[in-house]
């Protein structure tokens, strides 16, 4: 799978003009889903402008209840009806500037399932984390508190992207050796908590400054099983170019 996380980009004319130049682009890209995760207004325009394409829309974010007093909250059913077939979680820019916890992150997951979403659940380490040796440590503890606290049927229905918090957004991106070695601990993680199958089946998208130029070279690794795109997604023919990379 290559998704694209637009974040706080892209207004409905912006999404319109980005689809109508991108999907001639991709209309032969059939080794993988294609997914874009536009903002909450930008979702209607994006819906009506894919279909009947090989692209699906998802969501950046929901909160857990199906309706209610929750000033500027959106629920899982909201953006199943509104035409999202995936939602990411969890994103680092949630956890860092909203106040996201591994928490909030599995009761969100299991919102989403119940509608009928396919979460995105997305770990990661802070670099002094990673600077300080506790990498392992970070993910085993996000991932116990978050899609570890699924049911094993649940967490047969998400995929996790492992976005590594210095990467994003910075132009560092994981060498393949890092981005591999941290997608075998989750799916041992994976294992540990649930079951070698489970382990074996789910996706693990990688995410931190993706470009075309290092797109090859991450997905070579096995343990890759695709990239969550931001910056290059923005753009359709680096995007694109991503998305062709076979
Ligand atoms: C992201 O927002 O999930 C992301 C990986 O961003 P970027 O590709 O810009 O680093």
């Amino acid at each position: 799978m290559i998704a694209g996380n637009w974040k706080m980009y892209k207004t409905q004319a912006d999404t319109r003009a980005f689809f109508a130049a991108f999907l001639p682009l991709v209309s032969d890209a059939l080794h993988c889903d294609i997914v874009v995760a536009p903002p909450f207004t930008s979702i209607p325009a994006a819906v009506e402008a894919v279909k009947g394409s090989n692209v699906a829309i998802s969501g950046q974010n929901l909160f857990w209840q199906k309706e209610g007093a929750f000033t500027g909250e959106v629920s899982a059913g909201m953006l199943a009806e509104a035409g999202c077939q995936f939602v990411i979680i969890g994103h680092s820019e949630r956890r860092q500037y909203f106040g996201e916890t591994d928490g909030s992150v599995a009761q969100k997951t299991r919102a989403a399932l119940a509608d009928g979403l396919v979460p995105i659940v997305c770990v990661g380490e802070m670099l002094a984390e990673r600077e300080e040796g506790r990498t392992q440590e970070v993910l085993s503890q996000q991932f116990i508190g978050g899609p570890g606290a699924l049911t094993p049927e649940e967490f047969s229905r998400i995929l996790l992207a492992y976005e590594p918090v210095w990467a994003i957004g910075t132009g560092r991106t994981a060498t393949p050796e890092i981005a591999s070695a941290a997608h075998g601990f989750l799916r041992r993680c994976a294992s540990d908590q649930f079951s070698d199958e489970l382990a074996a089946g789910i996706r693990i998208l990688y995410g931190g400054s993706v470009k075309p130029d290092n797109i090859q070279g991450l997905m070579a690794q096995q343990e890759l099983d695709g990239a969550l795109v931001g910056g290059a997604s923005l753009d359709t023919k680096s995007f694109a170019a991503i998305v062709n990379c076979n």
